[in-house]
């Protein structure tokens, strides 16, 4: 047996034995199965709702794990590590960071304890829409206020997870954009509370799966006037902005980490075949030219692991954590491409083959260059918010 190749694998060494051991049940062929299919990996998401990891951070006063960032963090790694994909589950994780920060004592209440107990599932959130991009002040679902309802009315695209979700968080306008001071203002949040499919279209909703590189069962969504009781309304009407940008910062490290799961990952397999394969009668490892890429590839990945680590202690430690975890994030995302590319490169004509599980890895990996905040945008926060440089857009 090789020796382990992750230095702090013994950090929090309880969190991931046990999420490897339940990760270990779902092997490559699992996930091949549910990729030819063309379906979701129900059975593995409803084992880790089960053992409780999706709401690790929900706090133990309200049923869940109460659990740091940092450990948080460190089970999504371990998901990747094992091969599987918490692009299937993480949002989970992340968007129930808005309502806990910004959600009131009766919403917390009515909402925490039965996600906490997998009765309810938050896998949703919609902001991305087709003409705004990146830009997000430009958004144009509305949410209109008659008696004590908005009605919602838009259009929403990569919804990621909406066949697999009680409820949705959704940021639209609710002042128009020509009306505020701020572009930034004018934009709230609510969490929609899904009728059951067949209800839907009735309600003002639809949707329209979007066949794409990576297993996220993702949608385009269509709302008219779509009813939603006020008290949905989460945090300040018009503040929306503010309370989506506020858990960006724990998103950014938790998918850092996953970043860093699947570096590990890659290059376990790029090594193992590396020492294996016998090309021209020597293991093709020997050949500096194969491993000098996996040791460069393996070098970033610990660097960018360390980042994550920071940015996790700061974000624990309560201090401003922006610029730590927007580094991690482009850090990782480009240290597990590296290693992604180094893998199916080592593996040649193998790797293409959906049996190795690396040219699917390959695809979901790629994901984090663009997804949820693509590199560009995170050069550009660092550039002016962390470097004083003029704001570029
Ligand atoms: C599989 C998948 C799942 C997703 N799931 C969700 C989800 O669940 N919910 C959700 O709301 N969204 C989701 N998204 C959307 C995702 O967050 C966006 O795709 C991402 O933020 C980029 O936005 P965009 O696609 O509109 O790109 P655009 O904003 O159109 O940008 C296109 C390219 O131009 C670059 N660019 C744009 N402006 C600038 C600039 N000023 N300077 C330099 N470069 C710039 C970008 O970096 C990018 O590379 C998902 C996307 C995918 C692909």
């Amino acid at each position: 047996m090789q020796a382990e190749l992750n230095p702090r694998a013994g950090l929090h060494a309880d969190i991931r034995a046990a999420v490897r051991e339940l990760c270990g049940t779902f092997g490559g062929a699992y996930w091949q199965e549910v990729e030819a299919a063309g379906g979701y990996p129900e059975a593995f998401v409803a084992a880790l709702t089960g053992a409780g990891w999706l709401t690790a951070l929900i706090p133990e006063a309200y049923g869940g794990g109460g659990l740091t960032l940092e450990e948080a963090s460190v089970i999504l790694e371990e998901i990747n590590r094992s091969g599987a994909n918490s692009g299937a589950c993480h949002a989970q994780m992340y968007t129930m960071g808005t309502l806990l920060r910004h959600g009131t004592e009766a919403q917390k209440q009515r909402w925490l304890p039965p996600l906490a107990r997998g009765e309810l599932r938050l896998q949703s959130f919609a902001v991305t829409e087709p003409t705004a991009g990146t830009d997000t002040t430009r958004i144009r679902t509305v949410a209109q206020r008659e008696g004590d309802r908005y009605l919602i009315s838009g259009q929403k695209v990569w919804t990621s997870r909406l066949p697999h979700t009680d409820l949705l968080l959704l940021l639209a306008r609710t002042t128009p954009l020509e009306a505020v001071r701020k572009r930034g203002e004018g934009l709230s949040v609510f969490l929609l509370e899904l009728p059951p499919a067949a209800e839907r279209e009735a309600a003002g909703m639809s949707a329209r799966p979007i066949r794409n590189m990576v297993n996220h069962e993702t949608s385009e969504v269509f709302f008219e006037r779509f009813a939603v009781p006020a008290e949905n309304l989460i945090g300040t009407e018009g503040q929306g902005l503010r309370c989506i940008l506020d858990g960006m910062n724990a998103e950014r490290i938790l998918i850092a980490a996953e970043c860093i799961g699947d570096g590990f990952w890659f290059l376990e397999r790029a090594r193992r075949y590396a020492c294996e394969r016998v090309v021209f009668e020597r293991p093709i490892g020997q050949n500096q030219g194969v491993q000098f890429p996996i040791a460069r590839a393996y070098a970033n990945l610990l660097a960018a692991d360390l980042m994550r680590y920071d940015a996790a202690a700061r974000f624990d430690a309560g201090q401003s954590a922006g610029a730590a975890a927007n580094t991690a994030k482009l850090l990782a995302a480009d240290a597990s491409w590296e290693c992604a590319n180094v893998c199916l490169q080592t593996h040649g004509g193998f790797g293409f083959a959906a049996e190795y599980d690396i040219e699917r890895k390959f695809r979901e990996t790629r994901l984090y260059q663009v997804a949820p905040i693509s590199t560009n945008l995170i050069l550009a926060y660092l550039a002016e918010h962390v470097l004083g440089l003029p704001r570029s857009y």
